[in-house]
């Protein structure tokens, strides 16, 4: 029998016409760095010796060509960890991709960099993590420091536009204006300073990283200067955190509507973390492929358009503009994905977030030690240790 089809914000509930313009491929979550902020999920080591082979790679980004993908972020993990990472930038290119190389800089050489210009990668987008030496190997766990502005310098001289990526979290948030500064020494056309969200390991580590409303304002006021003086000779964003807004962002621009990610194991999910979510089977692509994934798959109808919305957002004037949120915040938090995001003020579960913001201002919990993202960790956290640290937060599955 064949389901009838709805329309909620101008999206069918049961089928779609939307297609997923943004791909964002983790192809591999072995990483050489072992930030206490990743997003990567808590449980990441189940899938380290299962990642797909090139050619199934290849195949997913044909397959997402044809239902209309343009915009390819490869991630992970460390996507250069992968040797075959010139040979999917080689593909992605000449099916019209816009490729865009998300990486710590570990593993960029002079070799690959040259590979990655013959193949047609458009963008590097490199991390950094702040103007001292001390604070980013603290929080990635890695002497990487001196490394990543020579890659910074390795990639303005192969022409690309250079694009940093800043979390910005306590450790590091009193010296916004000195890594602005860095940036500008650095020659960066873009900087986005991307303050912590809460998922995965930064979820874990939350009281230890969030830094006080009054240091993210302070931080906001001196980008606005900086950008000021600069102009457009850098640009500069500045991404606030949900945990200090009165309404949540519509994720990922609404559920199955322009993005999909594909996992280093094959998994098809609409956003990074949404393995977290109960009673939730996933599309795989060795077992289903994208097609199913996006238009049929239970996974993808479960949150498109409204239908599944309760009180309050249901009833609410503004559900069209950010569709209550995102659901693995809302799960992660409050245990009920269909809840509104506790972000917002109109949520039951809004005092979720306002007791985090207090906690981490508690020395006690400020001071406990941090779970860097390592694999030990990992296996731990599945083997059930330290579950007591997830478990608050619904974070394994
Ligand atoms: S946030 Fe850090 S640990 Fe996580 S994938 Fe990126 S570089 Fe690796
Ligand atoms: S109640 Fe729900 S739909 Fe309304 S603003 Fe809050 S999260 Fe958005």
């Amino acid at each position: 029998m064949s389901t009838p089809i709805q329309q909620n914000n101008g999206v069918a509930a049961s089928k779609t016409n939307t297609q997923p313009l943004w791909l964002l491929a983790e192809v591999t979550y072995r990483c050489p760095l072992h930030c206490a902020f990743c997003y990567n999920p808590t449980d990441y080591d189940k899938h380290t010796k299962n990642e797909l082979s090139t050619e199934q790679w290849i195949q997913v980004l044909r397959d997402a060509r044809k239902l209309g993908a343009l915009q390819l972020g490869i991630s992970g993990g460390e996507p250069l960890l992968r040797d075959d990472i010139e040979d999917i930038v080689a593909e992605a290119s000449s099916l019209g991709y816009y490729t865009n190389l998300i990486t710590s800089g570990v593993g960029l050489t002079e070799k690959r960099i040259s590979a990655f210009k013959a193949g047609g990668l458009d963008h590097i987008q490199l991390s950094m993590h702040d103007i001292t030496e001390e604070i980013n190997n603290f929080i990635t766990g890695t002497r990487t420091f001196e490394l990543k502005k020579k890659v910074a310098a390795m990639i303005k001289e192969h022409g690309y536009p250079m694009v940093l990526n800043v979390v910005i979290h306590r450790f590091n948030i009193k010296h916004v204006k000195e890594i602005l500064e860095m940036a500008e020494a650095l020659g960066a056309d873009f900087v986005e300073l991307a303050n912590t969200q809460y998922y995965g390991w930064s979820l874990v580590n939350r009281s230890q990283l969030m830094p006080t409303k009054e240091q993210i304002d302070e931080a906001e006021a001196i980008t606005n200067a900086f950008r000021e003086k600069v102009g457009n000779k850098m640009k500069i964003f500045f991404v606030v955190p949900d945990y200090f807004s009165n309404r949540p962002k519509k994720c990922m621009n609404g559920w199955g509507e322009v993005f999909m990610i594909v996992t280093a194991n094959g998994d098809v999910l609409p956003c990074h973390s949404a393995r977290v979510l109960p009673n939730m089977s996933f599309p795989n692509v060795k077992a289903n492929g994208l097609k199913w994934a996006w238009e049929e798959s239970p996974a993808f109808n479960q949150y498109r358009g409204d239908d599944w919305m309760k009180e309050p957002c249901r009833s609410c004037p503004e559900k069209e503009k950010d569709l209550g949120g995102c659901r693995c915040q809302a799960f992660l938090l409050s245990g009920d994905a269909e809840a509104a995001d506790p972000v917002c003020t109109k949520s039951p579960h809004r005092h979720l977030i306002d007791e985090a913001i207090a906690n981490a201002q508690n020395p006690y919990l400020q001071a406990q030690p941090i779970l860097f993202r390592n694999d030990k960790n990992s296996r731990k956290l599945i083997e059930g240790e330290n579950r007591e640290l997830v478990e608050e937060f619904h974070a394994l599955p």
